[in-house]
């Protein structure tokens, strides 16, 4: 029965919330409603964990809006075979969700204690190919550079140089950028060694902590 009904309430959060909204990448539509957001939302009702804005995970920090997550993984256009760094897992859903349609996803989380609840759950849903590090993301993970995508899920006062460093020929990186309480989510390319940037909108992310990133 419960499973029923998270199926039509993905289903609800794709039709209702993401086309609506500009979300267009069949492959990004069709994961989101194949992962089973609730799991990573941390006991929240079905109804709350589909609902379109973000929700606690623990240490102070939040899975984002459903809205958000499918805009950042269009913006990286994967198209299934690449290796993507994810900084700040948290709860996991992002890796999960780039999971399904890259080939290695490489996550890097600050909190020991978010990191090793992620991992549990996404063993749990049987994924081999997500790789999580705890440490400072804004250093990226350099073993397993170049990236062909790179996403930040926390707002960074700059963007860390380490990680453009690390972004692969043709590569795309997407990066929440600004204050505190308010970023521009950019989109940055490398294209023969030159990197162009796109502001693609408004957004509010928990802060990037580390050497390349706010002070903590
Ligand atoms: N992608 C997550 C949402 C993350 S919220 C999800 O799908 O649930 C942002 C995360 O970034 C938080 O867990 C926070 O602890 C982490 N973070 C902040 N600064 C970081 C850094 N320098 N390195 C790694 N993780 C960082």
């Amino acid at each position: 029965m419960k499973e029923q009904e998270d199926i039509i309430l993905r289903n609800g959060m794709v039709e209702d919330q993401l086309i609506p909204k500009g979300i267009t990448d069949k492959k990004v539509l069709a994961v989101i409603r194949n992962v089973p957001r609730h799991l990573f939302t941390a006991g929240k009702s079905l109804e709350n964990s589909y609902a379109d804005h973000p929700l606690p995970v623990g240490e102070g920090q939040t899975i984002s809006q459903p809205y958000m997550v499918a805009l950042m993984t269009q913006c990286l256009e994967l198209k299934g075979g690449e290796r993507v760094l994810e900084i700040g897992t948290g709860s996991g859903y992002q890796a999960a969700i780039l999971a399904e349609i890259a080939k290695e996803i490489y996550s890097v989380e600050r909190f020991d204690s978010l990191a090793q609840k992620a991992q549990v759950i996404l063993e749990g849903l049987g994924y081999k190919n997500i790789r999580i590090k705890v440490g400072d993301g804004t250093e990226g993970w350099k073993e397993f550079a170049p990236y062909d995508g790179i996403i930040v899920t926390a707002g960074a006062p700059s963007v860390p140089e380490p990680l453009v460093e690390q972004l692969a020929e043709g590569g795309r990186l997407v990066i929440p950028v600004g204050g505190a309480f308010g970023q521009e989510l950019l989109l940055i390319s490398k294209n023969q060694g030159e990197t162009t940037q796109e502001d693609i909108c408004g957004c509010t992310f928990v802060p990037l902590v580390g050497k390349y990133g706010w002070q903590g």
